[in-house]
């Protein structure tokens, strides 16, 4: 999911319908924004589907008005599948002190026991989301203001949040204990801004101030922004996912360019696993910076041998496997002229199910490409990620069941190969690789290595 904030500028909702668009790529099936005015009070617009086709509209736009606002783009991972428009987010609570909106990104791993308890204790839930207990172990704590209720809420809370939070004064911004979901600090003439990633500040004009740290809590008002520290600390672990996949290249994560990052995936992944062949073609948009850095560091010419429709969005993160399946189709076109016998490299972020391989695979070679070879932009992913990345369970991920040969064999290509997980490390800046007694990121779908213990998942029979 994408968080987004702003305080501080008039109609603030519309910087951050802004935002959000900017943060479209990290959850498409819905959106919503919390704003207030001093003299209306609290509004709150909650639709499925893009940004763009929902918060633009003058007539809704117009109902949020006010120098406060907060938003949230959704992508499920945790809660009921498919659509609920009580699922979306931001949530409202009123409290005896006044209202509060939060919005989250990332999972929480004892949600469903907090919910179990709260339910047990009188509270009434709206939503199936995780999201919604922070809302109500706010209601039950005894804290005389709002942001001290949300420290003690969250200090209940496992797993990874960012989260952004309003009350009718306040923009409050927080990072859990290991960071392992991004947030950054903005500013915008008197106004400041907390979003997801720093390519949602630049759509504004916002000049990037910091990232929120890990265990960070920042409460914003017209005087300032305040920092506080709510947790024990401990060693952050930041997705390393994020610098793969999730984060849109144009931002700076770590003062880290996620673009070159993923371009020095790309020369790893050369160094590690050459192949002789005539081209080097990305798996658009995910794959593109890896075969930049690939064909880069061996020499290969780098071509568009897929090309991509604009108009689709992320095929992962539609819910349904039927339309999953269709929608690699619908999104992805081989370039013909291009490929007919052709050895081609093939370079992807990823591979969950293997279902995009698979197709792209039989689509290059009825082209008429003499050989595929692929190339993976990072380690087998083989376990399930339970902070706020969407893998389906662990028997439906083909790195589970599979050794890399038989994958290799079931995708049918001459040749597939994966980045290293020391490779990876390398390529986002860890020259030493993966330190296995102290790792510096999260990376529990490649290692099976759970930094945050999955206390739900387990409760349900999940195995380590
Ligand atoms: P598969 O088809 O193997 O199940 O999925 C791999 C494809 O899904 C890759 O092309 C990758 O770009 C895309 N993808 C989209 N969202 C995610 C996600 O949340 N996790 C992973 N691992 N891949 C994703
Ligand atoms: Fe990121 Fe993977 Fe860790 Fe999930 S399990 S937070 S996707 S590194
Ligand atoms: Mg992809």
């Amino acid at each position: 999911c994408g968080v987004y904030g702003v305080i501080g500028l008039t109609d603030a909702a519309n910087f951050v319908a802004l935002g959000l668009h900017a943060l479209q790529h990290r959850g498409q099936e819905a959106g919503g924004i919390v704003s207030h005015d001093p003299e209306i009070g609290f509004n709150s617009a909650r639709r499925f589907g893009y940004v763009r086709d929902n918060f633009t509209k003058q007539s809704l736009m117009e109902t949020l008005p006010g120098p406060l606002a907060i938003g949230h783009v959704r992508y499920s991972t945790a809660g009921k599948k498919g659509a609920a428009i009580r699922d979306v987010q931001p949530f409202f609570g009123e409290f005896s002190m006044g209202g509060a909106a939060i919005a989250h990104n990332g999972n929480i791993t004892n949600a469903d026991e907090l919910r179990t308890e709260l339910i047990g204790r009188g509270s009434i839930f709206q939503s199936s989301s995780d999201s919604e207990c922070i809302i109500h172990l706010m209601a039950r704590s005894m804290q005389k203001n709002i942001a001290e209720r949300l420290e003690d809420a969250l200090r209940r809370v496992e797993g990874a949040f960012s989260v952004v939070a309003m009350t009718r004064t306040k923009l409050i911004g927080v990072r859990d204990p290991l960071g392992v979901r991004p947030l950054v600090l903005g500013q915008l003439g008197d106004g400041w801004v907390l979003s997801s990633e720093t390519c949602a500040l630049d759509i504004i004009g916002a000049k990037f101030v910091r990232e929120i740290e890990p265990g960070e809590m920042v409460v914003i008002t017209h005087e300032g922004v305040e920092s506080r520290r709510p947790f024990r600390p401990q060693t952050p672990r930041f997705c390393i996912f994020e610098h793969v996949y999730f984060s849109r290249p144009d931002s700076i994560i770590g003062g880290q360019s996620v673009y070159e990052t993923r371009r020095q995936i790309g020369v790893e992944l050369a160094r590690e696993n050459p192949v002789e062949a005539d081209l080097v073609c990305p798996v658009p948009d995910s794959g593109t910076p890896a075969a930049i850095g690939y064909s880069q560091e061996s020499g290969i010419p780098y071509a568009m041998g897929i090309v991509r429709n604009q108009y689709m969005g992320r095929t992962f993160i539609e819910p349904t496997e039927q339309i999953r399946n269709m929608g690699v189709r619908l999104k992805l076109n081989v370039n013909r002229a291009l490929i007919q016998g052709k050895r081609v490299i093939l370079v992807d972020d990823s591979v969950v199910r293997g279902t995009t391989s698979r197709k792209i695979k039989d689509m290059i070679l009825d082209a008429g490409a003499a050989e595929v070879h692929f190339r993976i932009a990072s380690p087998p992913t083989a376990w399930p990620c339970f902070y706020g990345v969407d893998t389906p369970e662990r028997e439906q991920l083909l790195a589970a069941t599979m050794s890399e040969d038989e994958m290799r064999e079931h995708l049918e290509v001459d040749s597939l190969k994966f980045i290293s997980l020391d490779g990876l490390y390398r390529a986002v800046g860890e020259a030493k690789g993966r330190d296995p007694n102290r790792p510096a990121y999260c990376d529990a779908c490649f290692s099976g290595e759970y930094p945050i213990e999955p206390r739900d998942m387990i409760a349900k029979g999940f195995e380590l």
